[in-house]
């Protein structure tokens, strides 16, 4: 048994205490940190927040020999248990390390909890030594010590929380795989495929509205259980939610038994407050797309990561399949089990369908690549990020729906029956780009197999517009903004002016000469401050003048006359229903959606 005591040292500075105890040691033991976390695929370096580590057996001192930034040796006597001590600074409020302050802690053991090589296969006990009181618990892990009492919890008993809890997983792979969230926070459940689900929230303000966030998100498990088992239970026992408010954040990171979800506060649903705003649907979307992965990453997963190398990179080209896949099933569960109506379902199609096409990046990489590149790519994004990549997320999304609505027109399968497939015959859940595209092929053809490959691999544009227009959804010119039809993104306000972050490969403003960086002080000799004011001025398509600031030197740039017709035809398109369908008209556009 591997042992952990986790406690607050000093929640003003942020540190957390761990006691590692290790019954019946080596005579040599080494130690590591995870470099990355799963679900978030970069090297992260945790162990940059590690400080003061000591280990003991009894009274005597074991030197601990440092072997890399991340790794440890120590030389054991005899075989009294080895106690290593250390500390671990908290103050990243992301879902993918550790936050600790007077009224909140949250944790993954990747960022607190050594393993201990070659005994990541035994049984791993963390226990929470003396909480600050009034403070509560929530996590995926099974709870072991007295207390523990799952019928009360579900009942949600109001005895104060115990300030000592034990937790237990089978290995270090299980372990690794359960946040913890800590404080006073909001709690609530509801079941769901006959599985206690429970919610907590941090940081929401006294007007939020939990019954509804519960009601919903009970919709949302329930239709999405009944999508992989029918009337069957899911593969888990219990399920938690925790989801941190804060003044403007968003995120969340997939477990087997949970997930944890950075929301903005004022997304969160009100008391007496109808209608929902969309805000409260890009939340929702994201409850659905992290409980989906419960299936689709947790469950079934790249081949190439049985087991998890947690020490370097764990390169997979499947990315577009895990994370594309399920961001088109989030939005679409959302209208299947009535969250929001079609017309709202179309607009985030037309969103992401929006964003791929404004990306050059597209023509750079296919969606395979960037899933293989996630690590130096998706989450290292700088002024380049649009020109030289494309994200798995938006375009393996659109794949997702372009392959949906093949096997729908060829009448034989739908992408659901692709998906429930897999769960069906992926060996240990290992799925390969030939069992995806072997399960196609079965059920949908090989014409529909073959084109999936292409538009995996291509480097190149993916059309949906004419596969959409089959089914009865067109799309509406956008009015054109500025930099949109230059092809620039700014910041901009009163205060900072007008500041280049991206130059889009191929745009009137790459042509011009503009880079990232510049600063735009004027329009055809006129002081702007945001740049669509000189769309008072200047004619639509015709030449005018930049004055730039760069690298405080100031110059004049001439954006040539430009033909903005062909950006009107296809890149500033999105997808709209026409206005005031009749309830028919709407019914025949979505079939395609149908269970
Ligand atoms: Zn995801």
């Amino acid at each position: 048994m591997i042992h952990y005591r986790i406690e607050v040292a000093d929640a003003a500075a942020h540190q957390f205490k761990v006691t590692l105890t290790i019954a019946d040691p080596a005579p040599e033991v080494r130690l590591s940190l995870p470099a990355w976390i799963p679900g978030s695929y970069m090297i992260r370096e945790f162990a940059r927040h590690l400080s003061l580590l000591q280990a003991r057996q009894g009274t005597q001192a074991r030197p601990l020999v440092q072997l890399a930034k991340d790794r440890w040796r120590v030389a054991t006597s005899g075989r009294a248990a080895l106690v290593v001590t250390y500390f671990a600074y908290a103050f990243d409020p992301s879902v993918r390390t550790a936050w600790l302050s007077d009224d909140r802690g949250f944790f993954n053991p990747t960022s607190l909890c050594l393993a201990v090589e070659g005994r990541t296969s035994e049984p791993h006990r963390l226990e929470l030594y003396r909480l600050p009181a009034g403070w509560d618990v929530a996590t995926g892990m099974t709870r072991v010590d007295a207390g523990a009492d799952p019928a009360k919890a579900a009942k949600g008993a109001k005895a104060a929380p115990a300030r000592t809890q034990a937790f237990e997983s089978a290995d270090y792979d299980e372990l690794a795989d359960h946040p913890f969230e800590l404080g006073a926070f909001w709690r609530g459940s509801f079941t769901s495929g006959g599985v206690v689900h429970e919610f907590v929230v941090s940081g929401a303000w006294p007007q939020f509205d939990g019954a509804r966030l519960l009601a919903d998100t009970k919709r949302i498990c329930d239709e999405e259980i009944r999508f992989w088992h029918g009337n069957d239970k899911p593969p888990f026992a219990r399920y938690v939610f925790m989801l941190y408010a804060t003044e403007d954040g968003y995120g969340g990171l997939e477990h087997r038994a949970s997930t944890a979800l950075i929301a903005a506060r004022k997304d969160l649903p009100r008391l007496g407050v109808p209608g929902t705003s969309d805000g409260y649907v890009t939340l929702l979307g994201l409850i659905s797309h992290e409980y989906f992965h419960t299936w689709n990453v947790k469950r079934l997963k790249p081949a190439e990561f049985l087991p998890y190398d947690l020490t370097r990179e764990n390169y997979t080209e499947l990315l577009w399949f895990f994370e594309g896949f399920t961001s088109y099933y989030d939005d679409l569960f959302l209208l299947r089990c009535g969250l929001i109506d079609a017309a709202r379902y179309v607009k985030l199609v037309g969103r992401a369908m929006t964003g791929v096409q404004q990306a050059p990046g597209q023509r750079v990489q296919s969606v395979a690549e960037a899933s293989f590149d996630a690590w130096v790519k998706y989450y290292r994004t700088d002024e380049n990020t649009p020109n030289s990549t494309i994200s798995y997320y938006t375009k393996g999304s659109l794949v997702a729906l372009r392959l949906d609505l093949a096997l729908r027109a060829g009448g034989k399968a739908t992408l659901d029956d692709v998906m429930r497939a897999l769960w069906r015959d992926a060996p240990g859940g290992a799925v390969t780009e030939d069992l995806i595209l072997k399960t196609v092929a079965r059920l949908g053809g090989k014409a529909v197999a073959a084109e999936l490959r292409e538009w995996v691999h291509q480097r190149d544009e993916l059309d949906v517009l004419q596969p959409l227009a089959r089914v009865g959804v067109e799309p509406e010119p956008e009015t054109l903004t500025l930099a949109f039809e230059l092809g620039i993104r700014v910041a901009e306000g009163p205060v900072t002016g007008i500041q280049v972050k991206h130059v889009l490969t191929g745009g009137a403003g790459a042509a011009a000469g503009l880079s990232a960086g510049d600063e735009i002080l004027a329009v055809d000799g006129w002081r702007v401050r945001r740049l669509d004011d000189a769309l008072a001025w200047i004619r639509t398509g015709a030449a005018f003048e930049l004055l730039v600031v760069r690298q405080q030197r100031v110059r004049t740039l001439r954006v040539a006359e430009r033909d903005t017709g062909h950006r009107d035809e296809a890149a500033s398109r999105s997808l709209k229903l026409a206005a005031n369908p009749t309830a028919a008209t709407l019914a025949r556009r979505t079939a395609w959606l149908g269970r």
